[in-house]
């Protein structure tokens, strides 16, 4: 069971994350067992999952988790603006439901909209058709707000046991790569803004999928420091969709990459 763990594990510790770190604690110190860190699914091909880009330039992509929260998503949006970063958010289809006005800003001011579930339930744990029923809702609350459709998709408490199939299926069926995460600054438990940008800052590599939760102030307040820093050391942010897109348009002569 431990060297089951560790081999899917190893390429969060390859990548030096502090993710990898806190995942060999033992899972009794977690509060919310549903946040089990294990971003890839690596029997996949890519196009079915992502926890990090391909790309060899130096992107980074924010994605934030769990709005629209109807202050603290418009305060970020704020701060992304001042900063001119792109971000992706992974909205949840009720949420979407009751303040379709700021997913409709999202839209606009040139951010992505991820599929992320209805109800935020745990997909894990429902049918087929249950999973079909929460995307299909999420996707219609998005499209109804802003007027597009999602391209992909992150399942709530990244979702275990939607390894290896259901993200087959649902590739299949929505065309939506799942997506997950390489650094988690485990925001949703540790509301301290300082420690949310450092773990975040800490972590990060090229390709990065950042994950944070815009329904929380202390992650809001942790932004500007964190996109400062990153932008200092080098890295430009980027959407999701266009990050793991690189792939297909950089090193033309890979035959042996794949
Ligand atoms: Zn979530």
């Amino acid at each position: 069971m431990f060297y089951r763990a560790l081999t899917l594990l190893l390429p969060l510790l390859m990548a030096g994350t502090l993710l990898a770190e806190e995942a060999l604690s033992p899972p009794t110190s977690r509060p919310n067992p549903h946040y089990e860190p294990l971003p890839f699914a690596p029997s996949l091909p890519d196009k079915f999952s992502w926890s990090s880009g391909k790309t060899e330039k130096k992107l980074i992509a924010l994605t934030f988790d769990d709005g629209p929260h109807p202050q603290h998503t418009p305060a970020l949006l704020d701060i992304l603006k001042q900063y001119n970063v792109k971000a992706t958010f992974f909205t949840v289809g009720k949420n979407v439901d009751r303040y379709p006005e700021i997913a409709a800003r999202i839209i606009a001011e040139g951010h992505e909209i991820g599929n992320h579930s209805y109800s935020h339930g745990d997909l894990s744990k429902m049918s087929d058709s249950e999973i079909r029923t929460e995307l299909d809702r999420s996707k219609d609350a998005i499209r109804r707000a802003t007027g597009v459709e999602p391209k992909i998709m992150r399942p709530p408490y990244g979702g275990l046991a939607l390894f290896p199939f259901q993200r087959s299926w649902i590739y299949t069926e929505y065309q939506y790569p799942t997506i997950l995460w390489s650094v988690d600054p485990f925001d949703w438990r540790d509301r301290n803004s300082a420690l949310i940008s450092q773990r975040l800052v800490a972590g990060a590599h090229t390709g990065a999928i950042l994950l944070a939760h815009d329904i929380h102030a202390s992650t809001i307040a942790a932004i500007p420091d964190t996109i400062y820093q990153l932008q200092s050391k080098g890295y430009t942010f980027t959407t999701v969709s266009q990050m793991i897109a690189q792939k297909k348009n950089q090193k033309p002569n890979n035959d042996s990459q794949d």
